[in-house]
């Protein structure tokens, strides 16, 4: 059942509720490079996953839009795996228990994985929408952020087209608000 399917925007909440259910600690991303190729296919959006692990998808720019500069949204497939000391957690097999708490979403025993868990949920919700304006987008998730950005590291020279990147592995609060109203009307100029 679904505990953050009330949550705005919906878009966002549903894939990082998905994500709670993807084991998907530091070196183990397999479930969750498989989660957003499947959501590239199934979205019928180009993607690559390079030599070691780390996927980029593209998104074609709306009609008109064709000749504004590339964007590319960052974030990282793995989280950092900790859990109370009196919990039984196996962070290659459990998923993460998500729930609401006031304001904030927690999660029970364990770390959420908000990071960076809410920047691909983010990227999956303007890769998959129907009703924005926009160039041409790209989406990059890398590998092992949180243990040595071997997938960082990792990138190879032309691996990514784009000209602007947005880092979505941030600590800014509201980052998904920002980001959605900024991609609502983003104005790059022609290339
Ligand atoms: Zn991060």
């Amino acid at each position: 059942m679904s505990v953050l399917g009330k949550l705005k925007p919906e878009a966002i909440w549903h894939h990082f509720e998905e994500i709670c259910n993807i084991p998907h600690p530091s070196k183990h991303e397999e479930a969750m490079r498989e989660y957003v190729v499947n959501f590239a296919k199934k979205n019928n959006l180009e993607y690559e996953v390079d030599e070691v692990g780390n996927v980029v998808i593209r998104k074609p720019a709306t009609k008109g839009m064709e000749n504004r500069m590339t964007v590319i949204f960052q974030g990282h497939l793995d989280m950092v795996p900790q859990a109370n000391s009196d919990v039984n957690h196996d962070f290659k097999k459990h998923s993460i228990k998500p729930r609401i708490e006031g304001d904030w979403v927690k999660a029970t025993g364990t770390t959420l994985g908000a990071d960076n868990g809410i920047g691909v949920a983010a990227a999956l919700s303007v890769m998959e929408a129907t009703d924005l304006v926009h160039g041409p987008l790209e989406a990059l998730f890398t590998i092992d952020e949180e243990t040595g950005m071997t997938g960082a590291f990792g990138l190879k020279h032309g691996y990514l087209k784009g000209d602007i990147l947005m880092n979505l592995d941030s600590e800014a609060e509201e980052l998904t608000a920002v980001l959605y109203s900024l991609i609502k009307k983003l104005t790059f100029p022609p290339v």
